[in-house]
């Protein structure tokens, strides 16, 4: 009974707060979740963006 393992499956699932082993965070660019080890603080705006990795390359 140890199904909690995240296997690598993705479901393009953004409505359901499901947190996959951990917090996450909503990207303010894309409206991803996105785990927080991917957050990006953007301290040229202000107030500062909180945004992800992808979405900071293109900032
Ligand atoms: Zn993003």
């Amino acid at each position: 009974m140890a199904d909690t393992k995240s296997k690598s499956k993705q479901k393009s699932d953004t409505t359901s707060k499901v947190t996959v082993s951990g917090v996450t965070f909503k990207c303010r660019l894309c409206e991803k979740q996105k785990p927080i080890s991917e957050i990006k603080v953007v301290r040229r705006f202000r107030p500062v963006l909180f945004v992800c990795q992808d979405c900071e390359k293109s900032l």
